[in-house]
């Protein structure tokens, strides 16, 4: 039995028992995960691991002789599969149980696979894990024809390191716009632009209607209109199904993820929650409980799990940030866009180095900064403080935001 266990060795679990020792926890503590790795960043997993910058040894969160030091047991290739919360103890796929003080849920999500005839077809590949990031790699060699099935960062970012390769390259997307879930009509207008000028077949609108296939393999994509386009590749970047299930079963408020309060506490005792898997209350989207996949939400999450188990628990109250790195561009988010009503474009779009900052009510509650990291360090105090800027004020390019009268 361990006095902390962490089910899910990835970004979220790794930094949660980080974060433990850090605040001084001397209990034992375990990282149980599913993959057979130390926990590693998936960022590059899309940007510079798929196009063969990084090599994967590079993406380690911590490299093996500190956890050794830390004393965290991570423990590798096991799947839990039932949660007791009564009992205090999970199981795994292979059959062994473990016993917890306090259990940490940090198991993130999967690629939600394609609904239609085919999607399991050889050459159809998710991407969010390292494993899938080498398969998609070793199969590219044989590869002239890409369909990417999505149109948010992920998809465009496989995109761009494709068609860097060679490859010719298409990304079907459902909704009439590009990031259209994340980003306001500007950015995703500019994205849609740059990835056509490299040759991307961006195609909106466009609905999958089934993977055509030859022997069990991916040959082409026909859509909705009847039309096929050529793939001996598909990737497929719709979203994620948090991975949830065995907390669900043993009774934890949620659906669409766990259910958490402020100080990342499911509604299971002593069962706490963080990372992609977290429906937690965020105080940048209007208290709403909302889940966020990103980096800086599960380093975040863990910092306040940390915190309510060691006894000195905060509220979560960290201001939502991101990045996206395709071909050139390099895009910085910061705060929640959603349920903007006014956007301003700061600086020259022809550039390629502008802002787009998205006020509610004039208040900044969000930007995106594409090769502008200074407004987006300086932004994230205005949306911190949910400043109130005139508009015009903030669409001077010329003016520092931090020069911006709130
Ligand atoms: P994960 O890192 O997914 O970790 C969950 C772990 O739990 C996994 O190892 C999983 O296999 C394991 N697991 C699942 N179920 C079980 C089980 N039942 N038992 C045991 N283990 C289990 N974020 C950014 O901020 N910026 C980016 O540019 C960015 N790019 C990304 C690119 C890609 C290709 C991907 C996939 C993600 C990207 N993200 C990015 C998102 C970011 O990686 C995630 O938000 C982050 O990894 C979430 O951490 P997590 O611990 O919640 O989930």
């Amino acid at each position: 039995s361990y006095d902390a266990l962490i089910v899910g060795a990835g970004h979220a679990g790794a930094h949660t028992a980080l974060a433990l020792r850090q605040q001084g926890f001397d209990g034992s503590i375990a990282l149980l995960g599913d993959e057979p790795e130390l926990p590693y960043e998936r960022p590059p997993l899309s940007k510079e691991f798929l196009s063969g910058e990084k090599p994967f040894d590079r993406l380690l969160i911590r490299p093996a002789s500190f956890w050794v030091e830390r004393n965290v047991q991570v423990l590798s290739g096991h799947r839990v599969v039932v949660v007791d919360p009564a009992a205090h103890t999970v199981r795994t796929a292979g059959g062994e149980t473990f016993g917890y003080g306090r259990l940490v849920w940090a198991c993130g999500g999967r690629p939600r696979p394609l609904n239609c005839p085919g999607a399991e077809a050889k050459g159809v590949h998710g991407l969010r894990t390292r494993a899938d990031a080498d398969e998609i790699q070793r199969a590219m060699t044989g590869v002239q024809h890409v369909v990417i099935v999505g149109g948010g960062y992920i998809g465009l970012e496989v995109a761009a390191a494709l068609v860097a390769k060679g490859k010719s390259v298409s990304v079907l997307e459902a909704r009439e716009r590009v990031l259209a879930r994340v980003a306001g009509e500007a950015l995703s207008r500019f994205y849609e632009a740059e990835h056509r000028a490299r040759g991307v077949v961006v195609k909106l609108g466009a609905m999958v209607d089934a993977i055509e296939t030859c022997d069990g393999r991916a040959t082409g994509v026909r859509l909705a209109d009847g039309s096929v386009l050529p793939a001996e590749m598909v990737v497929v970047g719709i979203g994620i199904d948090p991975a949830v299930e065995p907390l669900i079963a043993a009774g934890a408020a949620g659906s669409n993820g766990v259910t958490v309060d402020a100080f990342s506490r499911s509604s299971l005792l002593d069962v706490l929650a963080v990372g992609d898997c977290a429906l937690h209350p965020n105080s940048f989207a209007d208290g709403a409980h909302v889940r966020l996949e990103s980096v800086q939400n599960a380093v975040d999450m863990a910092t306040t799990a940390a915190r309510t188990i060691v006894g000195d628990p905060r509220p979560y109250h960290a201001v939502p940030w991101f990045w996206s790195n395709q071909f050139d561009l390099k895009l910085q988010t910061v705060g929640l866009s959603t349920d903007y009503d006014q956007t301003v474009v700061r600086g020259d779009m022809s550039t390629r180095s502008f802002s787009v900052v998205y006020l509610r009510r004039g208040r900044v509650i969000a930007l995106d900064c594409v090769n502008a990291a200074r407004d987006f360090v300086q932004g994230r105090a205005l949306v911190a403080n949910g400043a109130k800027i005139e508009p015009a004020l903030l669409a001077d390019a010329s003016l520092p935001l931090k020069q911006a009268p709130a």
